[in-house]
């Protein structure tokens, strides 16, 4: 029945594609690429097959993240065949550029581009694809959002109030297309130095009284802390490395338990 109403709705699943998530932020740079490679990674270490779309056309980091340069190739029916990276099937605009050159694609092209990784790549049968959006709550948002079958979202915010204002809008602009949220993600929670003072460095408990406002699950609190950053930057995301090595790696574990 969900899936007629998402007919009726204009939107359209992807075959072979069980669950799709979507992974929002309202505002740029609140780790949200950094939540959906681990997260991508912690749903497949619970034996799920996972894939990963970047629809970040202008600032497509999943393939750094996951350290792969592999050309996407098409296979025979002219489709293209993700990147396979960590046990991820991966798509990314990444793959397609040569480093440093800049993307020069307008809305209907960057709308035409998206919906080529989402609809023209082999993804096979998978658990779950993990949607990373661009940030923001623009037209190219909101064209993924409306067209394709999202079962879930995850938003991403800081504890900043310009974030959480931001994470606002991405929350009703899913509540306009009938996506249900699945939870808010609050990043870049505190640092925490060696002696074990917590700094609350973007201010404390904004994601949660934001998730209680907004009555959505608050999935995780994950700290800042430079191993995320040094993992995603060396791409090896740190969900790959055992949950009790750190608390953002338990975050992430949990977050794909729940
Ligand atoms: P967005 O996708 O929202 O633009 P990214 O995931 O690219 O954000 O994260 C921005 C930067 O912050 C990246 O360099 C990333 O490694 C880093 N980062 C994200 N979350 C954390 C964290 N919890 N601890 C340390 N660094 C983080």
């Amino acid at each position: 029945a969900a899936g007629g109403e998402q007919a009726a709705s204009g939107k359209s699943s992807i075959p072979g594609v069980k669950k799709i998530i979507a992974v929002a932020s309202g505002k740029g740079g609140v780790g949200k690429s950094t939540v959906a490679s681990n997260l991508a990674i912690a749903l497949s270490k619970t034996g799920a097959r996972v894939g990963l779309c970047d629809c970040d056309l202008y600032g497509p980091s999943i393939s750094m993240m996951f350290g792969s340069h592999d050309r996407p190739m098409a296979n025979e029916h002219d489709e293209i065949i993700p990147v396979e990276a960590h046990g991820i099937l991966l798509m990314s605009m990444g793959f397609l550029l040569e480093e440093r050159s800049p993307v020069i694609v307008r809305g209907p092209m960057a709308t035409r581009y998206t919906q080529q990784f989402l609809r023209q790549v082999a993804w096979g049968e998978l658990d779950y694809l993990v949607l990373d959006l661009p940030p923001g709550t623009g037209d190219i948002q909101l064209t993924i959002v409306q067209t394709v079958a999202v079962d879930g979202a995850i938003i991403v915010t800081t504890p900043q109030e310009i974030a959480l204002i931001d994470a606002r809008k991405a929350v009703s602009m899913f509540a306009k297309v009938n996506v249900p949220i699945l939870g808010l993600i609050e990043n870049m929670a505190w640092f925490e130095c060696e002696h074990g003072t917590r700094y609350h460095l973007f201010g404390e408990g904004g994601g949660t009284r934001e998730a209680e406002t907004l009555n959505v699950p608050l999935l995780a609190r994950i700290p800042i802390e430079p191993p995320v950053r040094e993992a995603g930057d060396s791409g090896k995301p740190i969900a790959l490395t055992d949950p009790s090595a750190s608390t953002a790696s338990a975050a992430f574990h949990d977050c794909a338990a729940t």
